[in-house]
């Protein structure tokens, strides 16, 4: 456990929450990186869980040497077991991207499933606050739009994207269970497309993708006719709605993300703009059961929150392309130490 001296100084508001601690599983990742980073200026100790599949200790390296953060290398989807005091339990360990829950299927299952199970477990047993990374996948292919919590979805359980799907699907309803039978405090965001510093450039989401191929000068790959829209929320935005979520006394699924939508055509035009890249755009085909379109209802984090998200697209691409500058620099100088660039 790392106890020692500590960079991230919470802020005073937050002062009487020095002795809370969280839980942050998948905390090595894209959002849960963020999360950390967050629930420490907020004074609260954290203890992050990662088998680092698809995490990676850079998300957290300038967490190290700060006594209010412990970093765990483990798997969630096996045993559990933390000393001490737990008050919040945030569960995002997951493949998270397409390219990854085809790569990993079955750790995604285990994650969502087993996972989802033994940290609801360790919540029941420290009495914990549960907080569920859900996701917008659980309306599938939605036949209603914009998706309202009260959508129930259109997911195909055998496709490609069911490991995904179904076991974010599962682990809502366990936590529904432990809710309902255990009277567990539980909460379930259900977090459409985000974007912004520390995603991986590899993980094949159209955010980095798009930004990396602008940056290298490679065409940018537009699957199918790229008429199918998404909508992007910055992840400062997202972290918001997480931790005003996670401070409220809701316990029904709440959606967070921004509901501006685009089609993916229209994204690639402003990933060239804002980079000055000259293209081009190419189509190549169209994943099996990708979402023709995807874009959150919000009304139930603008009512009982007060949350919408402030970050316009242009402001938040431009943090996020000048994130992947440096990690094209530092690929580029390190191949040309002749280590190799690779690496997710
Ligand atoms: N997409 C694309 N080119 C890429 C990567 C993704 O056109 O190089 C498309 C993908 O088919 C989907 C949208 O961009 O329609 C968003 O994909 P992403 O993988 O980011 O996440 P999803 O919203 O599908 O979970």
């Amino acid at each position: 456990m790392n106890r020692g001296g500590g960079a991230e100084q919470p802020n005073d508001e937050g002062s009487d929450r020095m002795k809370k601690t969280c839980v942050v599983t998948g905390g090595a990742g894209f959002l849960g990186s963020h999360l950390c980073d967050r629930l420490l200026r907020e004074g609260f100790a954290v203890i992050c869980i990662d088998n680092l599949l698809t995490g990676s200790v850079r998300n957290i390296e300038h967490l190290a040497g700060n006594g209010a953060f412990t970093f765990i290398k483990q798997n969630v989807a096996d045993y559990l077991y933390i000393a001490g005091d737990v008050h919040y339990i945030f569960h995002f360990a997951s493949p998270a991207s397409p390219i990854d829950y085809l790569e990993y299927p079955i750790p995604t299952l285990k994650v969502g499933a087993l996972g989802t199970h033994k940290t609801l477990g360790l919540a029941k047993s420290k009495g914990a606050t549960f907080i569920l990374a859900s996701t917008s996948e659980v309306y599938g292919d939605p036949l209603v739009h914009p998706q309202p919590e009260t959508y129930w979805g259109n997911v195909n359980p055998i496709g490609p994207r069911g490991v995904y799907d179904e076991a974010k699907r599962f682990a809502e309803a366990m936590t529904m269970a432990y809710h309902r039978y255990h009277r567990l405090d539980t909460k379930i965001v259900r977090i459409f497309n985000t974007y912004g510093p520390r995603m991986r450039i590899r993980d094949g989401r159209v955010v980095p993708a798009f930004i990396w191929q602008a940056l290298r000068g490679d065409p940018l790959t537009v699957f199918g006719d790229g008429s199918q829209t998404r909508s992007f929320c910055y992840v400062s935005d997202l972290i918001e709605g997480i931790f005003r979520l996670a401070m409220s006394h809701l316990n029904d699924p709440v959606n967070i993300g921004n509901p501006r939508e685009m089609t993916v055509n229209d994204f690639a035009r402003e990933i060239l703009r804002l980079t000055g890249s000259p293209g081009p755009i190419v189509y190549r085909e169209l994943p099996v059961d990708d979402p023709k379109v995807r874009q959150p209802d919000i009304g139930k984090a603008r009512q009982l929150l007060g949350w919408e998200p402030r970050v316009p697209l242009e402001d938040g691409l431009r943090e996020t392309i000048a994130y992947f500058r440096t990690v094209l620099e530092e690929e580029q100088a390190s191949g040309r130490r002749g280590s190799g660039g690779g690496g997710r």
